[in-house]
């Protein structure tokens, strides 16, 4: 069985096309720049790489490439388009509508444009085109939609409500939701496997900590507390966004940014984080660069990050009554030894122990245990893996 994985941005669509018997990505790739000059298509198959250049205009154009590109005398790694069985489409956000993998039918979409559009507004209308674009090229063939929430729908009512009125979080559905689902669920599963351990024994801190990060406490495989909220703004700061605020700060920041609060939200999105705290750059490297240098900002900005990383460990620690594992992930969690190990400082007397040279080893994409031989906490590095986890959910769906 194949299956093709499409993560649908605005102005972009990435693909990876698996062989589900061998779970082997054989074809992957990205169009960039739809609807926008310069289109281009970046594809790879049987270990090549060409680059289309050819206009797009939207994205049927462009999964039209994408199929074209598949079926390429240098890098198509299929004969006709039969051969793909179903697939699997990324959307955000699902709201309360959708709390596991959804086959797509015309009422599925409907439900997701009058419903979800206003909690996704940058991620889910585009998905949607994506989705529309490719069941116009692919009719008959099965489309999944695997959500980045639904790993967290099994968050109790305590965890996942705001201090809000109630009938506020009734009628319009403004409660934490999370994101990263695929990716916690990956790296917690694959983290059980590594231990030998069944999920429902262990209490685990899956930190995806990328350019959007999150924290998430996986009880007995199921997770329980997620550090995004309504929005992917919540948690800790990122790469841009500036985590949790006091929500009285928008109001005011608006009053003397003379800006609306649509444009409050979009500077807490674009311009803050570690990119607003250093003024230098959103991107890890540019700040572990710039803090060897002496720059104390870029200090500043690497310190918050570990700060708020470890206090979410603690604090979930606490929420799950013990910890016995620690999961870093994602850009930041697999390539940075400084973050992870100013993350486990401090956090020797819940019986975490890092080991240092361990820790610094250079990122072979394999699983690494980095916490010391009698760490009672274990300390894992698990490459992610999000598109193989979408794959797995559309063929189970099938
Ligand atoms: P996203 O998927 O959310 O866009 P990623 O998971 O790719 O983000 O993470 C991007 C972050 O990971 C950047 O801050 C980047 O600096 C960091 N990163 C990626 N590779 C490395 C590396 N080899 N060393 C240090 N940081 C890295």
């Amino acid at each position: 069985m194949k299956i093709l994985v499409v993560n649908a941005g605005s102005s972009s669509l990435k693909y990876q096309l698996i062989d589900m018997e061998t779970e082997k990505v054989i074809a992957k790739g990205g169009c960039e720049r739809i609807g926008i000059e310069g289109s281009l298509l970046k594809a790879k198959g049987n270990g090549k790489e060409k680059v289309f250049t050819q206009p797009m205009p939207n994205h049927k154009v462009a999964i039209e490439l994408v199929l074209n590109a598949l079926k390429d005398e240098e890098v198509g790694v299929i004969k006709s388009m039969e051969e793909i069985d179903a697939v699997g489409h990324r959307m955000v956000a699902s709201g309360e509508y959708f709390n596991k993998t959804t086959l797509v039918t015309e009422e599925v979409i409907k439900t997701l444009e009058e419903k979800t559009f206003e909690l996704a507004p940058l991620h889910n209308p585009p998905a949607v085109t994506g989705l529309r674009a490719c069941m116009e090229v692919m009719p008959g063939t099965p489309m999944a939609l695997v959500f980045d929430t639904s790993f967290h729908a099994t968050m109790p009512e305590k965890a996942y409500l705001y201090g809000i009125d109630y009938e506020d979080y009734k009628n319009f559905g403004v409660r934490k939701y999370g994101f990263h689902g695929t990716s916690h669920k990956f790296v917690s599963a694959e983290a059980a496997k590594y231990l030998g351990k069944k999920p429902e024994e262990l209490k685990i801190v899956t930190c995806h900590l990328g350019n959007g990060s999150s924290i998430s406490a996986v009880d007995g495989g199921k997770c329980v507390d997620t550090s995004m909220g309504f929005t992917p703004l919540a948690g800790i700061l990122m790469g841009t966004r500036s985590g949790d605020i006091d929500a009285s700060a928008v109001e005011f920041l608006a009053r003397k940014k003379g800006m609306t609060h649509a444009e409050v939200i979009n500077y807490l999105n674009k311009k803050c984080g570690v990119a607003g705290i250093s003024g230098v750059s959103s991107d890890f490297r540019d700040l572990i660069a710039g803090a060897k240098k002496g720059n104390a900002r870029c200090k500043l900005a690497l310190d918050m990050f570990a700060y708020q990383t470890k206090k979410y460990v603690g604090s979930y620690a606490a929420a799950m009554g013990g910890l016995n594992c620690i999961v870093f992930t994602a850009g930041i969690g697999e390539n940075t030894p400084t973050v992870r190990e100013a993350v486990c400082d401090g956090l020797q007397f819940l019986g975490v122990k890092l080991n240092k040279q361990a820790n610094k080893a250079k990122n072979d994409g394999s699983i690494r245990e980095i916490s010391a031989k009698n760490s009672k906490v274990k300390v894992l590095v698990i490459p992610t893996n999000e598109e193989l986890v979408i794959a797995r959910e559309t063929a189970e769906l099938l």
